[in-house]
């Protein structure tokens, strides 16, 4: 990729998009630049050959394409501070809740917005991201920012209007899955298990279990009926967990999760 990239706000979500584009070797590391308010931030990026600007001038001045990797309370005033120079520039979003509209009121109707919610995986290039692209951008344009995110993981285009729903099905839901893997550790410990072997058990189970959902082509009911016998262990827990209202509370969990998005933006 030739295309120059900068980043608003060098913390976590920066530093897991560009481990990735490193990684893969996407862009050299001198294309890529960062601006934070706390330029103690920058040593983590300036020992990988990553710039730390000291203006949002500069930053917009040398990126192609920008990253706003801020927290969206703080996009009212990264947009206005870029606002004199972003003409022309691609506008990646991955805050919850900041719609297009919002971006195109501070930056103008011609702003070339992509919209995204990446997840923490991504830290380690195994990240779920939803994006969306916003007219003007270009399809050649749009295709650029998938690629960035393609080098963190798995990316899924999405239409605007389920931007906010998706924060709950991949952009808040590895808290799920660490608090569905912290209940079976309690289990296990509970019954005598070693807290550090039943960590290891349940964390292989859910790699393998994911790879079981992403390669097997079988759908999850019926990955559930293969691994539940008559009468037997599956069963008898499963009939526990629907007691519970298990599949509710998830589903409960992710229209909260919504309905916060939707009140930040
Ligand atoms: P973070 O707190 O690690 O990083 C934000 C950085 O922005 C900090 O280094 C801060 O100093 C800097 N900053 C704040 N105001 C600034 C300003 N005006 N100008 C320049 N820099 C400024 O946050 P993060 O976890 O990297 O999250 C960044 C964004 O990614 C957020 O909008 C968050 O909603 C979104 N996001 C996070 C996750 C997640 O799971 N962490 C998932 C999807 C999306």
């Amino acid at each position: 990729m030739t295309e120059k990239i900068g980043f608003i706000g060098a913390g976590n979500m920066a530093g897991a998009i560009i481990n990735g584009l490193l990684r893969q070797g996407v862009c050299p590391a001198d294309h890529l630049a960062v601006y934070d308010h706390h330029s103690t931030h920058y040593a983590r990026f300036e020992e990988r050959g990553v710039c730390g600007v000291e203006t949002v001038r500069q930053l917009v001045k040398f990126a192609d394409i920008i990253f706003l990797s801020v927290k969206p309370q703080n996009y009212d005033e990264v947009l206005q501070n870029i606002c004199p120079f972003a003409e022309g520039k691609i506008i990646v979003s991955i805050a919850a809740g900041i719609s297009s509209a919002y971006i195109k009121e501070r930056l103008g109707d011609a702003a070339k917005i992509a919209l995204a919610m990446p997840n923490t995986p991504l830290l380690l290039g195994e990240g779920a991201t939803a994006l969306c692209q916003c007219s003007p951008l270009t399809d050649v344009e749009y295709a650029k920012v998938k690629a960035v995110f393609a080098a963190g993981g798995v990316v899924q285009d999405l239409p605007e209007e389920q931007m906010a729903a998706v924060i709950s099905v991949s952009g808040s839901s590895p808290a799920y899955v660490y608090l569905f893997a912290k209940a079976v550790i309690a289990g296990a410990v509970e019954q005598g298990i070693d807290v550090a072997v039943a960590k290891a058990l349940i964390a292989q189970t859910l790699i393998g279990s994911a790879k079981m959902l992403t390669d097997s082509g079988i759908e999850p009911d019926e990955l559930i009926r293969m691994v539940s016998s008559k009468g037997g262990t599956t069963i008898a827990a499963l009939d526990a967990l629907y007691a519970h209202g298990f599949e509710q509370a998830v589903i409960d969990g992710m229209r909260q999760c919504t309905r916060r998005a939707k009140e930040l933006g």
